[in-house]
């Protein structure tokens, strides 16, 4: 090893435990790392393109030229294969956590055979290091935090799943894995529907001894002990944000070295929170945009969280997550909204062309309403949206039709989180 290759490594293990913040549970020490690796590079990016895998999910894969080779022969270059990204066809696959590399991308790498042939980061992002440089010039390397995502199912959440393997703990999971779907399926304010069924076009792999997810061993002690996430095709709108629809996910368990290598209350955590992640969730802490978080402050008992968490049910962070995507868009702070229509919007049916029109928006929801919105279909009819008052109970807007024929109006309400909930079109037709 160089002395540039000494500073790097020493850089890493001065970052220390924080390196790994965003790792899955059991983060793994960096002297491990750097053992458990088969080939640890300082390099960079130079290309990235997605392909389709034999199982049709796409990949992304990514070559690094390398500068320092401090561990293992990766040749002139050193090929990553990373589940997940989108094909030239729409399809893609998310995989919560996972290492991104863009062109230009100065970065260090740990790698692990892919069982597809080429190499894969380890240790999903805990793997890969961005490399910058002090005003002295010094290399240093930071792990970075992957992107954001945002996915949901379109469906209700209703998915079948089938069991590959079997824990290597007495019962063989199938409790546990049991127990984990209950958990999202049984949450009373949303609906998900997953059910474990022998032809299940979803896979649970609950004995992986390797992973597209950065392991090729089994585990007994520190690192990822499990991944997941979801694939699909194109997009929806749902409560006014996009989203990628998801149509299928997979999540793996790390296999236990050993019978009994994590207890049963742990090995239904991690199962839980690989399955939240086939629902779309992200890690709290670092995706608390998607879904938005009205009620700060509860990530840390989040089963969510990036660390494996010790606990059989979901925490209000999780709860309000999917109350958010597949429920009634309440959450533990600030309440259940009311059934039925949350926002009325009323508005004089035949105003006279280039008077003020007042629009009001009655809201009947108990959650706190911040504000809300008033749009114009069809702006071309020809109209302006004037003063609005936005801070009482009953919202009002003053419009200005400038020409006549028919308006089409609505109106949205926002809690602290995001929109909650849109009113029906209403018509006003102008009079010549
Ligand atoms: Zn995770």
């Amino acid at each position: 090893m160089n002395g540039l290759g000494l500073l790097f490594i020493a850089a890493i293990l001065a970052i220390g435990a924080q390196a790994h913040a965003t790792t899955h549970p059991n983060p793994l020490e960096n002297e491990a790392l750097f053992d458990t690796s088969d080939v640890v590079v300082h390099g960079l990016v130079v290309e990235s393109r997605v392909e389709a895998d034999a199982a049709g999910r796409p990949v992304t894969i990514s070559t690094v030229f390398p500068f320092d080779v401090f561990k293992g022969t990766p040749g002139a270059t050193l090929t990553l294969r990373q589940l997940g990204g989108v094909l030239p066809d729409g399809r893609f696959f998310v995989v919560p956590g996972r290492p991104e590399y863009a062109p230009g991308d100065e970065v260090l790498v740990f790698a692990v055979p892919h069982p597809d042939g080429d190499y894969q980061t380890a240790e999903l992002s805990a793997g890969r290091f961005e490399v910058r440089y002090d005003d002295a010039g010094e290399p240093f390397a930071v792990s970075t935090t992957p992107a954001a995502v945002g996915g949901r199912w379109n469906n209700g959440a209703s998915a079948t799943w089938r069991i590959d393997g079997l824990v290597n703990i007495a019962g063989g999971g199938l409790a546990e894995t049991a127990g984990a779907i209950a958990a999202w399926n049984n949450e009373p304010h949303s609906d998900i529907a997953y059910q474990v069924i022998p032809s299940g076009s979803n896979t649970i792999h609950l004995d992986a001894l390797t992973s597209p997810c950065g392991w090729t061993t089994c585990i007994s002690g520190g690192g990822v002990i499990g991944c997941g996430g979801y694939g699909g095709f194109g997009s929806h709108v749902w409560r006014g944000e996009q989203y990628s629809t998801i149509t299928h996910g997979e999540m793996w368990l790390r296999s236990y070295c050993t019978l009994g290598g994590f207890d049963s209350i742990t090995t239904q955590s991690v199962i839980t929170h690989e399955l939240g992640h086939t629902l779309g969730l992200g890690h709290p802490a670092q995706d608390d945009t998607r879904p938005p978080d009205a009620c700060p402050g509860d990530q840390g008992l989040a089963i969510m969280r990036s660390t494996v968490q010790h606990r059989l049910s979901l925490g209000t962070d999780d709860s309000d997550a999917v109350r958010w995507l597949y429920g009634d868009g309440g959450s533990s702070c600030e309440g259940d909204p009311p059934s039925g229509d949350v926002v009325v919007l009323t508005a004089p049916s035949t105003p006279p062309r280039g008077e003020i029109a007042v629009l009001r928006a009655t809201v009947t929801s108990t959650v706190p309403i911040r504000w809300v919105k008033f749009f114009v279909d069809d702006p071309g009819t020809g109209g302006e949206l004037l003063k609005c008052t936005d801070k009482s109970a009953a919202f009002a807007c003053n419009y200005k039709p400038t020409r006549a024929g028919v308006h089409r109006l609505r109106a949205r309400a926002y809690t602290l989180s995001g929109l909650l909930a849109e009113s029906a079109v209403v018509t006003m037709t102008v009079q010549q």
